[in-house]
């Protein structure tokens, strides 16, 4: 009983500054980052399916964020 209402979307976030981009499956990953105009290589996939593990049960260091939100210190 999955009320399934929207397309499946990928879920992208580009590292320069943050922003979630949704792109349909079946549609390639974007080339930039419509907001900052960063290229694809500061693109990265961040749905579910890969960070899955460390999130629910790595807790406590520091407040359950996403990887890539403590890595931001440095550069
Ligand atoms: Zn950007």
């Amino acid at each position: 009983m999955t009320s399934e209402v929207k397309p499946p979307m990928k879920r992208f976030q580009c590292m320069a500054c943050g922003n979630i981009i949704e792109v349909p499956y079946g549609m390639p990953k974007p080339l930039q980052c419509p907001r900052c105009g960063a290229p694809h290589h500061m693109i990265h996939r961040v749905d579910r399916g890969r960070g899955r593990r460390g999130w629910g049960r790595g807790r406590g260091r520091g407040g359950g964020g996403p990887p890539w939100a403590e890595k931001s210190s440095g550069e």
